[in-house]
């Protein structure tokens, strides 16, 4: 299978594409060298037994979940608790030219959250498009109108909205809805840009009520696309995702800050089991 090849990817393959485990709150050595970890992580418990770790077990590792359509790598992380029933799932960026989301992302991949929860989080889902600074992938496709729940046909290539081919025919899309079957997210969050609002639609209404009041933003119904991910995820997971319209141009330092605790915050006030 060539480079391009997200297929195949599934349960099996997230744990043999790890690259990097760290057992404890961040403060240890990176471990590098170390062999891939375990399907449970637990597992490697008896590894870190003699280190003075809190009696927490949190992993914070990344891992590649495939490539895009010009072999860029999509990489995962996850942070927390992996037994934890409160599952986090947060995108900073689908639309390539709309980016901010990437930091948030990226400073959520070095906290040592306190609260009982599993992240998981993907940066840059698009990275052919960030690079381009285009809204679609390499091959004109709008990632967030390939998803299988309500594809439909529309436009052609070329429009910045056109769907692609077929349902999930993007390896983009296709890691995308692995990483939601693995992870099976309670929660999950979309960054988007520029419309300085978040979603309030078909998803966790309180969660975004909760997360418009922690980040000073208003509330405001958007469309929902066929295709899109948010769909796809509360179709096959309930009520679970929503959208995050940034505003435009770069986040600030406190902004990235704020949205981070949202999160966190959120994770919080999950119903646990
Ligand atoms: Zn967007």
């Amino acid at each position: 299978m060539t480079c391009r090849g997200s297929d195949n990817f599934g349960l099996a393959g997230i744990g043999a594409l790890v690259l990097l485990l760290v057992v404890g709150c961040g403060a240890h050595a990176a471990q590098p060298n170390a062999p891939a970890a375990s399907p449970t992580p637990r597992a490697s418990a008896s590894s870190v037994q003699h280190r003075p770790i809190t009696t927490d077990l949190k992993t914070r590792r990344r891992v590649l979940l495939g490539y895009s359509v010009d072999h860029r790598r999509i990489t995962a992380y996850e942070v927390g608790d992996p037994d934890s029933s409160r599952r986090v799932l947060v995108v900073g960026c689908i639309h390539g030219n709309e980016r901010a989301g990437v930091a948030i992302a990226r400073a959520l991949t070095r906290v040592s959250p306190t609260q009982d929860v599993d992240l998981w989080i993907v940066p840059m889902l698009n990275p052919d498009g960030a690079a381009a600074g285009t809204r679609t992938n390499a091959r004109g496709v709008d990632l967030n109108r390939n998803f299988p729940y309500q594809w439909r046909r529309n436009g052609s290539r070329g429009s910045l909205t056109y769907p692609g081919p077929r349902a999930g025919s993007e390896p983009e899309t296709r890691l995308a809805i692995a990483l939601m079957n693995k992870v099976r997210p309670s929660l999950a969050i979309w960054y988007h840009q520029a419309l300085g609002v978040v979603d309030n639609s078909q998803g966790p209404r309180a969660l975004e009520r909760r997360y418009a009041a922690d980040v000073q933003m208003s509330l405001r119904k958007l469309t929902d696309y066929p295709g899109s991910a948010v769909g796809q995820e509360d179709h096959r997971f309930g009520p679970t995702a929503f959208v995050v319209e940034l505003p435009g141009g770069a986040l600030s330092t406190a902004a990235v800050h704020r949205h981070e605790q949202a999160i966190l915050d959120l994770a919080g006030h999950l119903p646990p089991g």
